[in-house]
């Protein structure tokens, strides 16, 4: 049996309170909360201790979605990754920089969220970028 903590971000909200994952044979069975992280110094709130639910379960989305003859169909990494690359830049060279808009997420990390406005910023040109917690 091999046991051990794998330190990270809990998912579900913008303050971004630090947690264990406790992984069981290579299966994460629950979490713990990080007693030196130094913003949420040992507590998780109900989110948090059960941020480990999702993971496994049956409606989970694993694999990128394609609409093909108006259906989703689940496609590869490469291929999704590619389609979004290839409409972002038809946009762009047909409508401009600013016919493009980011919309992140608070259940990002605040890593995420800096690399998509810059992405938006340096890579788009755009300052169409806001947040969800804004709505
Ligand atoms: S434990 Fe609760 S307060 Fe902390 S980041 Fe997760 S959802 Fe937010």
């Amino acid at each position: 049996m091999e046991y051990k903590n794998i330190l990270t971000t809990c998912p579900f909200c913008g303050v971004g309170c630090g947690l264990n994952l406790q992984v069981l044979d290579g299966k994460v069975v629950g979490v713990l909360p990080a007693k030196t992280h130094p913003l949420s110094r040992g507590s998780l709130c109900v989110k948090g201790w059960n941020a480990h639910a999702f993971i496994y379960h049956k409606d989970r989305l694993t694999q990128p979605l394609v609409r093909r003859n108006g259906k989703l169909v689940e496609t590869s990494w490469d291929e999704a990754l590619d389609l979004v690359a290839h409409r972002l830049s038809e946009s762009k060279a047909q409508s401009g920089p600013d016919s493009i808009a980011f919309l992140s997420s608070a259940k990002a990390t605040n890593e995420e969220n800096y690399l998509l406005q810059k992405f938006a910023r340096a890579v788009i040109g755009t300052n169409n970028i806001d947040h969800c917690a804004r709505l």
